[in-house]
Protein backbone atom coordinates (compact mmCIF):
# COMPACT_ATOMS: atom_id res chain seq x y z
CA UNK A 1 0.00 0.00 0.00
CA UNK A 2 1.48 3.23 -0.53
CA UNK A 3 1.66 5.87 2.12
CA UNK A 4 -1.10 7.44 3.52
CA UNK A 5 -1.66 10.62 5.94
CA UNK A 6 -4.89 11.61 7.28
CA UNK A 7 -6.58 14.36 9.00
CA UNK A 8 -9.27 11.90 10.29
CA UNK A 9 -11.02 14.55 13.10
CA UNK A 10 -10.50 17.01 15.65
CA UNK A 11 -8.83 16.38 18.46
CA UNK A 12 -11.80 17.41 20.87
CA UNK A 13 -15.70 17.05 19.51
CA UNK A 14 -18.36 18.42 22.31
CA UNK A 15 -21.42 17.69 21.50
CA UNK A 16 -24.88 18.11 23.29
CA UNK A 17 -27.11 20.61 24.64
CA UNK A 18 -25.04 23.17 26.54
CA UNK A 19 -21.92 22.37 24.39
CA UNK A 20 -20.63 25.87 24.22
CA UNK A 21 -20.77 26.30 27.78
CA UNK A 22 -19.16 22.77 28.67
CA UNK A 23 -16.14 23.99 26.36
CA UNK A 24 -15.21 26.92 27.94
CA UNK A 25 -12.96 25.51 30.09
CA UNK A 26 -10.66 23.54 27.40
CA UNK A 27 -11.01 26.95 25.49
CA UNK A 28 -8.85 28.37 28.35
CA UNK A 29 -6.30 25.96 27.94
CA UNK A 30 -6.03 26.63 23.89
CA UNK A 31 -5.98 30.21 23.89
CA UNK A 32 -5.88 33.90 26.01
CA UNK A 33 -6.59 36.24 22.44
CA UNK A 34 -8.57 34.39 20.35
CA UNK A 35 -10.47 36.30 17.30
CA UNK A 36 -13.92 35.46 16.70
CA UNK A 37 -15.12 35.28 13.33
CA UNK A 38 -18.58 35.42 12.15
CA UNK A 39 -20.37 36.81 9.35
CA UNK A 40 -24.61 36.63 9.46
CA UNK A 41 -26.13 39.95 11.24
CA UNK A 42 -28.85 37.13 12.21
CA UNK A 43 -26.16 35.33 14.58
CA UNK A 44 -24.28 38.41 15.92
CA UNK A 45 -26.23 38.70 19.13
CA UNK A 46 -24.74 34.98 19.66
CA UNK A 47 -21.50 35.79 19.17
CA UNK A 48 -21.46 38.63 21.20
CA UNK A 49 -22.60 36.52 23.73
CA UNK A 50 -19.24 33.98 23.30
CA UNK A 51 -17.41 36.79 23.75
CA UNK A 52 -18.71 37.79 26.73
CA UNK A 53 -18.72 34.56 27.80
CA UNK A 54 -14.97 34.21 27.20
CA UNK A 55 -14.00 37.28 28.98
CA UNK A 56 -16.00 36.06 32.06
CA UNK A 57 -12.90 33.37 32.12
CA UNK A 58 -10.05 36.32 31.08
CA UNK A 59 -10.00 35.31 28.04
CA UNK A 60 -9.47 38.37 26.00
CA UNK A 61 -11.11 37.62 23.00
CA UNK A 62 -11.72 40.09 19.93
CA UNK A 63 -14.03 39.64 17.21
CA UNK A 64 -14.42 40.42 13.26
CA UNK A 65 -17.36 40.22 10.75
CA UNK A 66 -16.77 38.51 7.20
CA UNK A 67 -18.80 40.27 4.68
CA UNK A 68 -18.65 37.48 1.82
CA UNK A 69 -18.69 33.86 0.99
CA UNK A 70 -15.09 31.84 2.00
CA UNK A 71 -12.77 34.50 -0.58
CA UNK A 72 -9.51 36.02 -0.43
CA UNK A 73 -10.68 39.60 0.34
CA UNK A 74 -11.83 38.18 3.59
CA UNK A 75 -9.47 35.99 4.49
CA UNK A 76 -6.43 38.30 3.90
CA UNK A 77 -8.76 41.07 6.00
CA UNK A 78 -8.95 38.67 8.95
CA UNK A 79 -5.01 36.87 8.73
CA UNK A 80 -3.49 40.65 9.12
CA UNK A 81 -6.42 41.59 11.82
CA UNK A 82 -5.47 38.62 13.96
CA UNK A 83 -1.27 38.96 13.08
CA UNK A 84 -1.74 42.54 14.33
CA UNK A 85 -3.46 41.65 17.35
CA UNK A 86 -1.32 38.83 18.09
CA UNK A 87 -4.27 36.40 18.39
CA UNK A 88 -3.65 32.81 19.37
CA UNK A 89 -6.48 30.93 17.98
CA UNK A 90 -9.29 31.47 15.91
CA UNK A 91 -13.10 30.50 17.00
CA UNK A 92 -15.23 30.30 13.26
CA UNK A 93 -18.70 30.68 14.52
CA UNK A 94 -21.33 30.53 12.13
CA UNK A 95 -22.07 28.27 8.39
CA UNK A 96 -19.95 26.38 6.06
CA UNK A 97 -18.71 29.13 4.68
CA UNK A 98 -17.53 31.20 7.90
CA UNK A 99 -16.40 27.62 9.07
CA UNK A 100 -13.96 27.07 6.09
CA UNK A 101 -12.95 30.87 6.07
CA UNK A 102 -11.76 30.25 9.66
CA UNK A 103 -10.00 27.20 9.57
CA UNK A 104 -8.23 28.39 6.96
CA UNK A 105 -6.73 31.29 8.88
CA UNK A 106 -5.91 29.24 11.30
CA UNK A 107 -4.03 27.01 8.94
CA UNK A 108 -1.98 30.13 7.27
CA UNK A 109 -1.29 31.59 11.06
CA UNK A 110 -0.18 27.96 12.77
CA UNK A 111 -2.68 28.78 15.72
CA UNK A 112 -5.40 26.87 17.08
CA UNK A 113 -8.79 26.60 15.51
CA UNK A 114 -12.38 26.43 16.97
CA UNK A 115 -15.01 25.67 15.16
CA UNK A 116 -18.89 26.29 16.29
CA UNK A 117 -21.10 25.30 14.06
CA UNK A 118 -24.05 27.68 14.02
CA UNK A 119 -26.51 25.47 11.78
CA UNK A 120 -26.20 21.24 10.26
CA UNK A 121 -26.06 22.96 6.84
CA UNK A 122 -22.26 21.50 6.67
CA UNK A 123 -19.57 19.34 7.64
CA UNK A 124 -17.12 22.68 7.73
CA UNK A 125 -17.08 22.97 11.05
CA UNK A 126 -15.05 18.80 11.26
CA UNK A 127 -13.04 18.59 8.05
CA UNK A 128 -9.41 19.87 7.42
CA UNK A 129 -10.86 21.30 4.19
CA UNK A 130 -11.44 24.98 3.11
CA UNK A 131 -13.59 25.80 -0.41
CA UNK A 132 -12.57 28.60 -1.49
CA UNK A 133 -14.94 31.69 -3.76
CA UNK A 134 -14.39 34.80 -5.44
CA UNK A 135 -16.42 37.52 -2.69
CA UNK A 136 -19.56 37.10 -4.94
CA UNK A 137 -19.20 32.95 -4.60
CA UNK A 138 -18.53 31.38 -7.43
CA UNK A 139 -16.45 28.61 -6.57
CA UNK A 140 -12.79 28.97 -7.16
CA UNK A 141 -10.67 25.60 -5.57
CA UNK A 142 -10.45 23.42 -2.57
CA UNK A 143 -7.69 23.92 -0.21
CA UNK A 144 -6.17 21.18 2.28
CA UNK A 145 -5.34 22.32 5.48
CA UNK A 146 -2.59 20.74 7.95
CA UNK A 147 -5.30 19.28 10.29
CA UNK A 148 -8.03 18.89 11.56
CA UNK A 149 -9.53 21.98 14.02
CA UNK A 150 -8.25 21.13 17.28
CA UNK A 151 -12.00 21.52 18.65
CA UNK A 152 -15.53 21.44 17.79
CA UNK A 153 -18.62 22.21 20.11
CA UNK A 154 -21.44 21.19 19.00
CA UNK A 155 -24.34 22.86 20.96
CA UNK A 156 -27.61 21.33 19.81
CA UNK A 157 -29.91 24.41 21.72
CA UNK A 158 -27.77 26.37 19.46
CA UNK A 159 -27.71 24.41 16.14
CA UNK A 160 -31.47 23.94 16.65
CA UNK A 161 -32.53 27.37 16.47
CA UNK A 162 -30.80 27.67 12.92
CA UNK A 163 -33.73 27.90 9.35
CA UNK A 164 -34.79 24.49 8.61
CA UNK A 165 -33.93 25.74 5.10
CA UNK A 166 -30.53 24.94 6.76
CA UNK A 167 -31.02 21.92 7.86
CA UNK A 168 -32.54 20.48 4.44
CA UNK A 169 -29.49 21.89 3.01
CA UNK A 170 -27.27 19.44 5.29
CA UNK A 171 -29.08 16.53 4.39
CA UNK A 172 -28.67 16.60 0.48
CA UNK A 173 -25.47 17.60 1.22
CA UNK A 174 -24.67 14.64 3.56
CA UNK A 175 -26.96 11.84 1.39
CA UNK A 176 -24.48 12.88 -1.66
CA UNK A 177 -21.61 10.85 0.75
CA UNK A 178 -23.81 8.04 -0.51
CA UNK A 179 -24.16 8.70 -3.98
CA UNK A 180 -20.93 10.08 -4.64
CA UNK A 181 -18.76 8.08 -2.94
CA UNK A 182 -19.81 4.30 -4.04
CA UNK A 183 -19.11 5.47 -7.67
CA UNK A 184 -15.99 6.52 -7.46
CA UNK A 185 -14.72 4.30 -4.49
CA UNK A 186 -16.78 0.84 -4.49
CA UNK A 187 -13.98 -0.72 -5.84
CA UNK A 188 -11.12 0.91 -4.03
CA UNK A 189 -8.91 -1.94 -2.26
CA UNK A 190 -8.53 0.13 0.58
CA UNK A 191 -9.91 -0.51 3.64
CA UNK A 192 -10.30 2.84 5.01
CA UNK A 193 -11.73 3.63 1.88
CA UNK A 194 -14.25 0.80 2.10
CA UNK A 195 -15.40 1.32 5.29
CA UNK A 196 -15.84 5.19 4.38
CA UNK A 197 -18.22 4.29 1.80
CA UNK A 198 -20.39 1.79 3.95
CA UNK A 199 -20.77 4.33 6.58
CA UNK A 200 -21.94 6.96 3.97
CA UNK A 201 -24.69 4.26 3.22
CA UNK A 202 -25.48 3.63 6.93
CA UNK A 203 -25.77 7.92 7.11
CA UNK A 204 -27.69 8.10 4.06
CA UNK A 205 -30.64 5.09 5.29
CA UNK A 206 -30.15 7.11 8.63
CA UNK A 207 -31.25 10.72 6.93
CA UNK A 208 -33.82 8.94 4.64
CA UNK A 209 -35.20 7.14 8.04
CA UNK A 210 -35.52 10.42 9.97
CA UNK A 211 -34.56 13.20 8.12
CA UNK A 212 -38.39 14.57 7.49
CA UNK A 213 -39.13 14.06 11.08
CA UNK A 214 -36.10 16.08 11.69
CA UNK A 215 -37.32 18.80 9.27
CA UNK A 216 -40.33 18.98 10.92
CA UNK A 217 -39.68 18.63 14.59
CA UNK A 218 -36.52 20.06 15.77
CA UNK A 219 -36.98 18.84 19.11
CA UNK A 220 -36.82 15.20 18.13
CA UNK A 221 -34.42 12.30 18.41
CA UNK A 222 -34.74 12.51 14.88
CA UNK A 223 -33.36 15.93 14.93
CA UNK A 224 -30.41 14.84 16.73
CA UNK A 225 -29.67 11.80 14.65
CA UNK A 226 -29.93 14.14 11.31
CA UNK A 227 -28.27 17.08 12.66
CA UNK A 228 -25.44 15.22 14.14
CA UNK A 229 -24.91 12.86 10.94
CA UNK A 230 -24.68 16.21 8.28
CA UNK A 231 -22.52 18.09 10.51
CA UNK A 232 -20.54 15.82 12.21
CA UNK A 233 -20.83 12.34 10.07
CA UNK A 234 -20.38 13.22 7.07
CA UNK A 235 -17.00 14.75 7.73
CA UNK A 236 -15.98 11.08 9.30
CA UNK A 237 -16.40 9.58 6.57
CA UNK A 238 -14.54 12.56 4.49
CA UNK A 239 -11.74 12.17 6.91
CA UNK A 240 -11.90 8.16 6.74
CA UNK A 241 -11.96 7.61 2.99
CA UNK A 242 -9.78 11.24 2.29
CA UNK A 243 -10.11 12.92 -1.47
CA UNK A 244 -10.86 9.58 -3.42
CA UNK A 245 -14.03 8.72 -1.78
CA UNK A 246 -15.17 12.58 -1.60
CA UNK A 247 -16.80 13.36 -4.52
CA UNK A 248 -18.30 12.08 -8.80
CA UNK A 249 -20.89 14.80 -10.23
CA UNK A 250 -22.80 16.21 -7.84
CA UNK A 251 -20.20 18.55 -6.69
CA UNK A 252 -18.35 19.44 -9.78
CA UNK A 253 -21.64 20.38 -10.76
CA UNK A 254 -22.46 22.63 -7.68
CA UNK A 255 -19.43 24.03 -8.61
CA UNK A 256 -20.32 24.59 -12.06
CA UNK A 257 -23.87 26.28 -11.29
CA UNK A 258 -21.80 28.69 -8.79
CA UNK A 259 -20.89 30.20 -11.88
CA UNK A 260 -23.94 31.74 -12.68
CA UNK A 261 -25.46 34.86 -11.05
CA UNK A 262 -28.79 34.26 -8.99
CA UNK A 263 -31.57 36.76 -7.39
CA UNK A 264 -31.58 34.60 -4.41
CA UNK A 265 -28.68 32.49 -4.46
CA UNK A 266 -29.23 28.96 -2.96
CA UNK A 267 -27.20 27.36 -0.20
CA UNK A 268 -24.49 24.53 -1.09
CA UNK A 269 -26.16 21.40 0.26
CA UNK A 270 -29.38 23.08 -2.08
CA UNK A 271 -27.14 23.00 -5.18
CA UNK A 272 -25.48 19.62 -4.52
CA UNK A 273 -28.93 17.61 -4.21
CA UNK A 274 -30.10 19.27 -7.59
CA UNK A 275 -26.46 17.68 -8.78
CA UNK A 276 -27.30 14.57 -7.48
CA UNK A 277 -30.32 14.26 -9.55
CA UNK A 278 -28.35 15.10 -12.50
CA UNK A 279 -25.97 12.88 -11.57
CA UNK A 280 -28.85 10.12 -11.45
CA UNK A 281 -29.59 10.91 -14.96
CA UNK A 282 -26.18 10.68 -16.56
CA UNK A 283 -26.10 7.37 -14.71
CA UNK A 284 -29.48 6.04 -15.82
CA UNK A 285 -28.02 7.37 -19.17
CA UNK A 286 -24.97 5.35 -19.48
CA UNK A 287 -26.09 2.18 -17.76
CA UNK A 288 -28.08 -0.49 -18.56
CA UNK A 289 -29.52 -0.88 -15.15
CA UNK A 290 -32.79 -0.01 -13.63
CA UNK A 291 -31.30 1.33 -10.41
CA UNK A 292 -29.96 4.70 -11.21
CA UNK A 293 -33.67 5.68 -12.19
CA UNK A 294 -35.06 4.18 -9.10
CA UNK A 295 -32.65 6.45 -7.49
CA UNK A 296 -34.03 9.23 -8.90
CA UNK A 297 -37.01 8.76 -7.92
CA UNK A 298 -36.77 7.66 -4.50
CA UNK A 299 -34.56 10.89 -4.15
CA UNK A 300 -36.93 12.97 -5.72
CA UNK A 301 -39.62 11.73 -3.56
CA UNK A 302 -37.30 13.01 -0.71
CA UNK A 303 -35.72 16.49 -1.35
CA UNK A 304 -39.40 17.37 -2.58
CA UNK A 305 -40.32 16.37 1.22
CA UNK A 306 -37.55 18.75 2.48
CA UNK A 307 -38.69 21.69 0.26
CA UNK A 308 -35.51 21.14 -1.34
CA UNK A 309 -35.02 22.00 -5.14
CA UNK A 310 -35.44 19.44 -7.86
CA UNK A 311 -35.82 21.52 -11.13
CA UNK A 312 -33.39 24.12 -12.65
CA UNK A 313 -36.87 26.91 -11.79
CA UNK A 314 -36.38 25.89 -8.23
CA UNK A 315 -32.69 26.94 -8.20
CA UNK A 316 -33.61 30.17 -9.14
CA UNK A 317 -32.39 29.33 -12.67
CA UNK A 318 -35.49 30.29 -14.19
CA UNK A 319 -34.27 32.73 -16.77
CA UNK A 320 -30.68 31.19 -17.16
CA UNK A 321 -29.94 31.37 -20.88
CA UNK A 322 -28.96 27.70 -22.67
CA UNK A 323 -25.33 29.70 -23.36
CA UNK A 324 -25.31 30.31 -19.53
CA UNK A 325 -25.98 27.15 -18.40
CA UNK A 326 -23.54 25.46 -20.52
CA UNK A 327 -20.49 27.89 -19.03
CA UNK A 328 -21.61 26.37 -15.86
CA UNK A 329 -21.20 22.94 -17.69
CA UNK A 330 -17.98 23.70 -18.87
CA UNK A 331 -16.89 24.79 -15.25
CA UNK A 332 -17.98 21.03 -14.48
CA UNK A 333 -15.52 19.39 -16.71
CA UNK A 334 -12.26 21.33 -16.66
CA UNK A 335 -9.44 18.87 -16.98
CA UNK A 336 -9.00 18.59 -13.20
CA UNK A 337 -12.65 18.25 -12.09
CA UNK A 338 -13.48 15.36 -9.85
CA UNK A 339 -16.72 14.34 -12.67
CA UNK A 340 -13.63 12.76 -14.87
CA UNK A 341 -13.93 10.42 -11.74
CA UNK A 342 -17.24 9.10 -13.40
CA UNK A 343 -16.98 5.43 -14.80
CA UNK A 344 -18.30 6.63 -17.82
CA UNK A 345 -17.02 9.55 -20.10
CA UNK A 346 -19.11 12.87 -19.81
CA UNK A 347 -18.62 16.10 -22.02
CA UNK A 348 -20.69 19.99 -21.59
CA UNK A 349 -22.77 18.48 -24.14
CA UNK A 350 -23.82 15.48 -21.84
CA UNK A 351 -24.10 17.40 -18.87
CA UNK A 352 -26.05 20.49 -20.42
CA UNK A 353 -28.92 17.71 -21.53
CA UNK A 354 -28.66 16.25 -18.04
CA UNK A 355 -29.21 19.65 -16.78
CA UNK A 356 -31.91 20.42 -18.99
CA UNK A 357 -33.82 17.40 -18.59
CA UNK A 358 -34.91 18.88 -15.14
CA UNK A 359 -36.42 21.88 -16.28
CA UNK A 360 -40.27 22.23 -15.49
CA UNK A 361 -40.41 19.58 -13.57
CA UNK A 362 -43.94 19.35 -11.92
CA UNK A 363 -44.00 18.50 -8.35
CA UNK A 364 -47.30 16.90 -8.54
CA UNK A 365 -48.88 15.37 -4.94
CA UNK A 366 -47.81 12.34 -5.96
CA UNK A 367 -44.24 12.66 -5.66
CA UNK A 368 -44.62 13.70 -2.35
CA UNK A 369 -44.56 11.09 0.30
CA UNK A 370 -47.41 10.92 2.68
ZN1 LIG B 1 -20.63 19.60 0.13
Amino acid sequence: MSLNIHNISPLNVIRGEGAWHKSLELITKLCKKPLILGRSSATKRLRTSFKKDLLLKGIQALSLDLHHDCCELDIQKAYKFSKNNNCDAIIAAGGGKVLDAGKLIADLLDINCITVPLSASTCAGWTALSNIYTPDGKFIKDVALKRCPNLLIFDHSIVRTAPPRTLASGIADAVAKWYESSLTSSTSQDGFVQQAVQMARVLRDQLFLNGHNAFKDPLSNSWEIVAEGCALTAGIIGGLGGARCRTAAAHPIHNGLTQLSYKSKPLHGELVGFGLLVQLYLEEKNSNSQLPKQAKSQLINFLSQLNLPISIESISLRNATTNEIYKACEFACKNDSDIHKLPFTINEKDLLEAIQSYKSLPITSNLRLK
